[in-house]
């Protein structure tokens, strides 16, 4: 099971954008990448075709990044943590927050 889902909020461990926060944006196939929102942004420079209708310049981008260089923020603490895993009376197994115990699958 992934500790890292889409729509979690993560703090940036390692990197250029160390110590920043996102929302993990989406997954990238094998589970062991995310995009993460405003994190590690590439400037792609694109030149001007004006046959196919582009302007040129320079976009940004998220890139992927490792999720063993992302941690969890605990919505319920607010701190970044180390994910736990639990089972509730219906048999579901969530996500725990080691921190605080807070679920972190809402
Ligand atoms: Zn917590």
């Amino acid at each position: 099971m992934l500790h890292i889902k889409k729509n979690d909020e993560v703090l940036v461990l390692t990197g250029r954008d160390r110590g920043k926060k996102g929302k993990v944006l989406r997954l990238y196939p094998g589970g062991d990448r995310a995009v993460v929102e405003k994190i590690n942004m590439l400037r792609k420079h694109t030149r001007p075709n004006p046959q196919k209708n582009i302007k040129g310049g320079v976009v940004e981008k998220e890139s992927p990044i490792y999720l063993s260089n992302l941690m969890v923020i605990c919505r319920e603490c607010d701190k970044p943590t180390r994910v736990g895993h639990a089972f509730l009376s219906d048999g579901q197994k969530v996500r725990i927050c080691k921190k605080c115990g807070g679920t972190l699958d809402k």
